[in-house]
C-alpha cells in the first residue's frame, strides 16, 4: 500500500472536486487526499504532492515531501515560491493542452489573416469595404517559444500554409517547414519580417519584459501580436504606445499581468485589443489526470522522479 499522494491548491471548491474525482478514477490505486484533511502525522508522510496554485505556507507543511507535480504547464509562481527548497517540480506536459492551443493559435491567427478586426470596425461604422486578401503562404507568422506548446502551434500553422519561423532559447530540431532560429539576432530577424508574432515563452528572469518598447516598434510595421505566454512577458504600455501610433494593428492578449483583468484596464476598451479570459490553453481535468496518472505509476514502479523543471532557468 502506497502512502497517501496530498493535492493542494487555491481552486474553487467545483473545480477542486473535478480535479480529485478526475485524480480519483486515473489514480484508483492511490489515496489523493485534500491538504487541509491530513493530520500532522499522516503529512509528515507524504512523499507526492499534486499542486494548482498551492499556498507555498502548506507546501513548507509537508517535510518529507520528494516531489511536486504541478496540474499546470506554466511554473513560474511554483519556481518562485519554491523553487529554493529543493524539491524537484515536475509540471504538466499534456498532448491535449498542446492540440488546444495549436488549435487556439491557429484560430486567432486566421482571425488577423482574414482581417477580422478591421470588419468588425467596419461595421460599427456601416462601411462597406473590400481589403485586400493576403493568403497563408504570404503571411509569416513568427512564434517566441518553440517548446511542447509552440512545436503543436507550428505544426498547425505549416498545415494550414503559413509560413513559419519559431525562436528558441537554444538551437534544436524543428518540425518540417519550419525556420528555427535562437538568440538576440534570431529574434530580431524574426520581428522584423512576421506578420503575425505568437508569444508562447515561459515567464522567467530572461523573458519578463521581453517584448518592451524598442522591440515592439522593431516589429514589421502593421503586424500584429498574440500572447498566449505569460502577461508580463509584454510591456502593456509600449503596446497601447504601439497600436496608438498605427506602428501594430492589433493585439490578441490571453493572460495578464493581473488575471482577471482588472475593470479599469484600458485593454477592456482598446479597439485594437482582443482581450480573453485566458482560455487559450486550458488544462482539463480529465486528460491532466491521466498525464499525472502515468507520471505516479512511473516513480512507483521505478524509485526515479519524473523529469522536473530546471529551477535556475525557470522553466
Ligand atoms: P516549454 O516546453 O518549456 O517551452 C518553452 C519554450 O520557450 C522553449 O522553446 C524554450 O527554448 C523557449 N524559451 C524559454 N526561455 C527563453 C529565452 N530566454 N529565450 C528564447 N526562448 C526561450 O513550455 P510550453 O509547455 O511550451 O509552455 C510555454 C508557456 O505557455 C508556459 O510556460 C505557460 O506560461 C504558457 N501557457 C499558457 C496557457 C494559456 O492558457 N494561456 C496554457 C498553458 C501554458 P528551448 O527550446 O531552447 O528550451
Amino acid at each position: 500500500m502506497s502512502e497517501t499522494i496530498a493535492f493542494l491548491g487555491t481552486l474553487d471548491a467545483e473545480e477542486e472536486a473535478d480535479f480529485l474525482a478526475a485524480l480519483a478514477a486515473a489514480l484508483p490505486e492511490e489515496t489523493i487526499r485534500p491538504f487541509r484533511t491530513l493530520s500532522a502525522e499522516e503529512r509528515a508522510a507524504i512523499r507526492i504532492a499534486i499542486v494548482a496554485n498551492p499556498d507555498p505556507a502548506e507546501v513548507a507543511l509537508l517535510p518529507n515531501l520528494a516531489w511536486i507535480h504541478s496540474l499546470w504547464a506554466g511554473v513560474e509562481r511554483l519556481v518562485r515560491d519554491l523553487g529554493g527548497n529543493g524539491v524537484p517540480i515536475v509540471r504538466l506536459i499534456d498532448p491535449e493542452l498542446a492540440r488546444t492551443m495549436a488549435e487556439a493559435v491557429l484560430a486567432w491567427t486566421y482571425y488577423l489573416q482574414r482581417d477580422m478586426p478591421a470588419y468588425r470596425r467596419q461595421q460599427e461604422t456601416g462601411t462597406w469595404r473590400q481589403l485586400a486578401y493576403r493568403p497563408p503562404g504570404e503571411t509569416m507568422v513568427g512564434l517566441l517559444g518553440l517548446g511542447a506548446l509552440g512545436s503543436a502551434a507550428a505544426e498547425r500553422l505549416v498545415g494550414a500554409g503559413f509560413r513559419v519561423a519559431a525562436w528558441s532559447r537554444s538551437p534544436k530540431p524543428v518540425p518540417p517547414g519550419v525556420a528555427g532560429v535562437s538568440g538576440p539576432e534570431g529574434l530580431a530577424g524574426l520581428l522584423a519580417t512576421s506578420d503575425v508574432v505568437v508569444c508562447l515563452l515561459p515567464l522567467t528572469g530572461e523573458t519578463r519584459g521581453l517584448l518592451d518598447a524598442g522591440r515592439l516598434f522593431a516589429m514589421k510595421p502593421g503586424a500584429a501580436l498574440i500572447n498566449f505566454g505569460r502577461g508580463p512577458l509584454v510591456a502593456i504600455d509600449a503596446l497601447l504606445a504601439a497600436l496608438d501610433a498605427g506602428h501594430l494593428s492589433h493585439a490578441v492578449l490571453d493572460v495578464f499581468e493581473v488575471e482577471p483583468l482588472p475593470p479599469g484596464s484600458p485593454l477592456w476598451r482598446h479597439p485594437g485589443v482582443t482581450v480573453l479570459p485566458h482560455i487559450s490553453g486550458p488544462t482539463t481535468p480529465a486528460s491532466s489526470a491521466g498525464i499525472v496518472a502515468g507520471n505516479v505509476r512511473a516513480y512507483r514502479a521505478t524509485g526515479r522522479i519524473p523529469q522536473a523543471v530546471d529551477v535556475a532557468r525557470g522553466y
